[in-house]
């Protein structure tokens, strides 16, 4: 039971009822001296009583109030497991107020921009990786059918990855720009790239620049054209 902290709460004015049952347990405290502890329940019963484990009956009631040892001891105990549920009550506070503390700097850091985002760049560079696919070996020799020379030869394979892919390109093609498309086996395209072609140690080569991270596995046609001329040729390559 609490009674609240309020001048209008004096049951007589200057005497609240704070005052009242302070001076009842003072009273019950010393005015039934029971030195050889007759008929007292044990140490037992109290803590069951003062922890509100049981509900108490009329006994110990009557017992409580005219027993002033038992009445001292009782409100020992209950002061003692205040006490001590202050302190657990406390250390799960403080843990509540650790684990607010230790999420809110995990959410904000997880908020927070990454701490080298300068070096985003470079890493991502670091990503692209290299390929090559030479196509001067699709070149058609006079007579032979598409289907000839690609039975003789394994399809150029390249990775699902962000890839820089350096293009070999049949033998006797110009240097300049050159526009690429790989297009999947409904013929659209997939990825659109382009480069410029130089003539490297007699091999007309072009860097170009092929992202396939999106784009499912399997058989696709690379179409290659010259920028300026308008008939375009068209590899099968595999995509892994
Ligand atoms: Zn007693």
């Amino acid at each position: 039971m609490r009674w609240r902290k309020s001048a209008s709460n004096d049951i007589v004015p200057g005497v609240s009822v704070e005052k009242l049952v302070q001076a009842g347990r003072d009273y019950a405290a010393s005015a039934f001296p029971n030195p050889d502890r007759i008929g007292c329940p044990g140490r037992e019963r109290l803590e069951t009583l003062a922890l509100r484990t049981a509900m108490p009956d009329r006994d110990d009631i009557n017992h409580l109030v005219t027993c002033s040892p038992c009445f001292i001891e009782y409100h020992a105990i209950l002061k003692a497991s205040k006490q001590k549920r202050a302190v657990i009550i406390g250390t799960l506070v403080a843990a509540a107020l650790a684990l607010i503390v230790f999420s809110g700097v995990v959410i904000s850091r997880r908020l927070a921009p990454p701490i080298t985002p300068a070096k985003q760049p470079v890493e991502a560079q670091k990503q692209v990786l290299k390929a090559v696919i030479d196509l001067r070996p699709f070149e058609r020799v006079r007579g032979d059918s598409p289907s000839d020379v690609r039975s003789r030869l394994s399809l150029p394979v390249l990775d699902r990855a962000d890839l820089l892919v350096s293009i070999q390109l049949p033998t006797g093609s110009p240097e300049g720009q050159y526009f690429f498309q790989l297009l999947d086996s409904s013929g659209s395209p997939r990825v659109e790239t382009s480069g410029n072609a130089v003539i490297k140690d007699f091999v007309t080569t072009v860097e170009a620049q092929f992202d396939l991270r999106d784009i499912p596995a399997g058989r696709f046609a690379l179409t290659v054209r010259r920028t300026v001329a308008l008939g375009s040729a068209s590899y099968a390559v595999e995509v892994r």
